[in-house]
């Protein structure tokens, strides 16, 4: 492993996926873990969904794809955005990837520079900012707390610029804390971007109909936005789709160009299968996968209510996405059954090891106040996971 490239070398370990490896561990070992740690919905995928990949095998959809995706998908993709987003993009504007995860990679190798800076509001997906390195960008974080509902402000958007500023990436509804920007916010950044006409804007809203409130405003869609913001989203969560391995972006042509001419020199066009699936899935009317929507909101109210009873959990309201985050700070500098808690990771793996129950520290999403604790599971798992929790502290 010496001879490992200093690029992986400084990388970090997806915390999600090592803290879900850890607890796959101690399963292994018999221990009962109950996993909160993924985001990942626990439904299974729509029947009519699965029905046309079966029938996109026996119409042989076999051969490579097109670099961009199929245009009858890019079609699909177009017509969402209008009716969802009220947002106009052309085919040449539209790049089909192996997961959003993937377009937000293309996307970060296409528009950076080394030494770029990119601001991301804290706390942020875990990814964001290895990608963002990888890309031998700058990440620049701007922390927010629970305070403004994990949002970051026009004022702290203003003073976290520089000349070497070329981008931010947030998402909304967010992982981890569930926030969802409305257009009065967005609109609020959108002023400070004004003066800056050479920033970029990544808005992931891949947890776009996850959301409780019912407002789901795309940033691309305010006055003066569209032309420097990329709009990512994919099928993963809405449509409990995570091992197909679709995401698009709607962009400005010459980043969507960039996007293809790179994919076109490391994975090719995605999945063939999962690309006439995800047709079915996008042109189907959304109150189709409203059930699941119904079914996370339920069980957010619940997780609040429960974590709630615990003394020491500070929490926020998540209007969106399938997570809570709560700031268990009160906790620092506490002992804990023999164990002192210092720091939000020492509090995670206290829950594993002493509740059984897998959730993820908040230092892995720019946040060392809280844990995040996914609600993509069962109502029984949730109220003996929480039940637990409680019994350790
Ligand atoms: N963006 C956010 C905010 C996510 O939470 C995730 C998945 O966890 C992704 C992007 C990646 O999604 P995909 O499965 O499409 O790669």
């Amino acid at each position: 492993s010496n001879h490992l490239s200093d690029r992986i070398k400084n990388m970090s370990t997806s915390a999600t996926l090592a803290m879900a490896a850890k607890a796959r561990e101690l399963r292994n070992e018999g221990k009962d873990i109950i996993g909160l740690s993924l985001g990942e919905p626990d439904f299974n995928i729509p029947d009519f969904i699965k029905e046309s990949a079966k029938q996109a095998i026996d119409e042989n959809f076999s051969s490579y794809t097109p670099v961009d995706g199929y245009a009858e998908l890019k079609k699909a993709i177009a017509l969402k955005f209008k009716r969802d987003n009220g947002l106009d993009y052309g085919l040449n504007q539209i790049v089909v990837s192996t997961g959003a995860k993937q377009s937000l990679y293309n996307v970060a190798m296409v528009v950076l520079n080394p030494g770029d800076e990119v601001i991301l509001p804290a706390p942020y997906w875990v990814s964001y900012s290895d990608i963002v390195k990888l890309a031998e960008g700058v990440p620049v974080e701007v922390s927010t707390g629970i305070d403004t509902d994990f949002k970051m402000t026009p004022a702290q958007l203003e003073a976290a610029i520089t000349p070497k500023t070329r981008m931010i990436w947030f998402s909304s509804p967010c992982n981890p804390s569930g926030s969802v920007y409305s257009k009065a916010e967005l609109e609020g950044l959108a002023e400070v971007l004004k003066n800056h006409p050479d920033i970029y804007v990544v808005s992931d809203e891949i947890y776009e109909h996850i959301n409780f409130v019912g407002d789901h405003v795309s940033i691309a869609a305010i006055d003066g936005m569209y032309d420097r913001t990329v709009t990512v989203n994919g099928v993963s969560k809405a449509f409990a789709m995570t091992g197909w391995r679709i995401g698009y972006i709607g962009a400005p042509e010459w980043i969507a160009k960039g996007c293809t001419k790179l994919q076109g020199q490391v994975t090719s066009g995605a999945n063939s299968i999962a690309q006439r699936a995800v047709i079915t899935a996008l042109e189907a009317p959304v109150n189709k996968i409203q059930y699941m929507i119904d079914e996370f909101h339920k069980r957010r109210d619940l997780v609040l209510g429960l974590l709630g009873e615990i003394e020491g959990f500070n929490l926020n309201i998540p209007e969106g996405a399938f997570y809570v985050f709560p700031d268990i700070s009160a906790f620092f500098g506490k002992t804990l059954n023999g164990t002192t808690i210092n720091n939000a990771s020492d509090f995670a793996l206290y829950l594993l090891e002493n509740a059984n129950v897998a959730t993820v520290t908040g230092e892995a999403f720019g946040n060392p106040n809280c844990i995040r604790i996914s609600y993509a599971a069962s109502e029984k798992e949730l109220k003996e996971a929480i039940a637990r929790i409680k019994a350790v502290l």
